[in-house]
């Protein structure tokens, strides 16, 4: 069974918001790049998730 919560951030290049769909299950640290839906620049998400909740969401540039 897969949980999905519905997150947003904030764009690190252009500061625009985007919505991310998470899956909970996928694990307690996750890390994956998704393009942003304003400006198309490749983003590094990370995420702590704890039981069923994401306690850390941080984004970003790719290369730093
Ligand atoms: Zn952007």
């Amino acid at each position: 069974m897969s949980i999905e919560n519905d997150e947003q951030f904030s764009c690190p290049y252009c500061a625009e918001s985007n919505a991310l769909v998470v899956d909970i299950t996928g694990g307690a640290n996750q890390t994956f790049v998704v393009d942003c839906e304003v400006c198309c620049a490749p983003i590094v998400v990370r995420l702590k998730i704890r039981g069923e909740e994401i306690i850390s969401l941080d984004v970003r540039r790719e290369n730093e």
